[in-house]
């Protein structure tokens, strides 16, 4: 059964005679577990469309969630489904000036009963960001910041906008790494980007142009996942490799197990 439903979507902005389509005639189906991504230039409608599955726009067509239809919800409703289903990150991410980023982290782990993130905050290096306030982190930092959070409660459905817009490649990978992990485990995640790794490793990819959007297919040579792609990057992949000894249960195990071998070889 499919999850998520877009039929003959259309949004327009501007009135009357300067009414102009931003997307029209949008049909999606994503299923369970697929890790989709949405490509398009800039102006193409890819905010406009995020805005629409993450309802903070108003437009014609059908959506359903789960055959819930989802234009019938009030908005009270919708506010309660965000806050139970769905982890948004919006192309620039807000942030209230006078709180810490774990101010951030505890807040949002009240409101939405969250999860500890300790994993995530390591894994997206944000260690030394944590009494900083949002005035003092990079652009990169902030995103990787609002993308903890937009996990905070392990939700259903991820939906990003550029998630990656921001990062150097090296945070890039780790990124999508993480994008990737979390929609194997059985949650669904859409990616609206510009960015040819996140195409690559995607499941299934679209295309908005000229106001539509439209199903790409891909040969499988062109589909590689995010460590090759890494590797091609021989200075970036070295790093991410010494980065993730410090949290990676595998490689603590296959140094530990050298080690162990070494002495041996040597005792006998
Ligand atoms: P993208 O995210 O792909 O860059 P957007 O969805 O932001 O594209 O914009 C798609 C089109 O809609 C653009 O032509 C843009 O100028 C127009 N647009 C977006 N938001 C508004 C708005 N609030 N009012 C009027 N036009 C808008
Ligand atoms: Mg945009």
């Amino acid at each position: 059964m499919a999850l998520l439903e877009l039929k003959d979507v259309r949004k327009s902005y501007g009135y009357d005679e300067n009414k102009v389509d931003a997307i029209s005639h949008i049909n999606l189906t994503i299923e369970e577990g697929s890790f989709v991504a949405i490509v398009g230039k800039s102006g193409s409608g890819k905010s406009t469309l995020h805005k629409i599955i993450t309802m903070s726009l108003d437009t014609q067509g059908e959506y359903f969630i789960d055959t819930k239809d989802m234009n019938k919800l009030s908005n009270k409703e919708k506010k309660q489904f965000i806050k139970e289903h769905m982890g948004i990150v919006n192309q620039n991410p807000i942030f209230i000036r006078d709180l810490t980023i774990n101010d951030h982290i505890n807040l949002c782990q009240s409101l939405l009963n969250g999860y500890q993130v300790d994993e995530y905050v390591q894994f997206l290096q944000l260690e030394e960001v944590l009494n900083k306030y949002p005035l003092q982190l990079s652009s990169g930092e902030k995103m990787r910041v609002a993308i903890l959070l937009a996990m905070i409660h392990q939700p259903e459905i991820l939906v990003f906008d550029e998630p990656t817009a921001s990062l150097d490649s090296y945070h890039t990978h780790i990124v999508v790494e993480m994008i990737k992990k979390y929609a194997q485990s059985g949650h669904y995640v859409i990616v609206f980007t510009h960015d040819k790794i996140l195409k690559d490793v995607a499941d299934s990819l679209y295309i908005i142009e000229n106001n539509k959007l439209t199903s790409v297919t891909r040969e499988k040579g062109n589909y590689k996942n995010s460590i090759s792609l890494l590797k091609a990057n021989k200075k970036s992949y070295l790093y991410f490799l010494f980065k993730m000894y410090k949290h990676q249960f595998f490689f603590k195990s296959m140094t530990l197990l050298l080690i162990s071998l070494t002495i041996a070889i040597g005792c006998f």
